[in-house]
């Protein structure tokens, strides 16, 4: 008998939903969790990767956020899209865009060194022109 008959429905199920969930498209984030409503409200949370990062217990985490698993957001409808990213020194800033029927949100992941990664809901206007440029018809 080979090991996958002999594994439960309802557990094979599951391991196909984790499969789909994982090569959906989404953003990654090294946080532990996500917390915003703004987010939460158009994406699924997904735990997508093992944790990395501190974890001495004596250790003040001063320099550094402590370790912490991989978090993926995944629209729960419409589409994203990458529109790019600007670096400042050592800090990440990139920006998507999520289309769906009747308008767009646009969010900027912010990405610094050691520190947990930062999601914003922004502005269209603070989305840089340069990036909306190839899009035009
Ligand atoms: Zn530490």
């Amino acid at each position: 008998m080979s090991e996958q008959s002999i594994l439960p429905s309802d557990f094979k199920e599951r391991v196909r939903e984790a499969v789909v969930r994982l090569k959906m498209e989404g953003i990654i984030l090294w946080k532990p969790y996500v917390d915003d409503d703004e987010i939460t409200k158009e994406f699924d949370v997904s735990i997508v990767d093992r944790s990395v990062g501190c974890t001495e217990e004596t250790c003040d985490h001063s320099t550094h956020d402590p370790a912490s698993p991989s978090l993926k957001i995944i629209p729960r409808a419409g589409r994203l899209v990458y529109l790019g990213v600007l670096q400042y020194g050592p800090i990440r800033r990139t920006y998507y865009a999520l289309l769906t029927n009747n308008n767009t949100k646009y969010y900027e992941v912010v990405e610094e060194p050691n520190f947990y990664t930062k999601i914003f809901l922004i502005d269209p206007a603070a989305v840089p022109d340069f990036m909306l440029e190839s899009f035009g018809e």
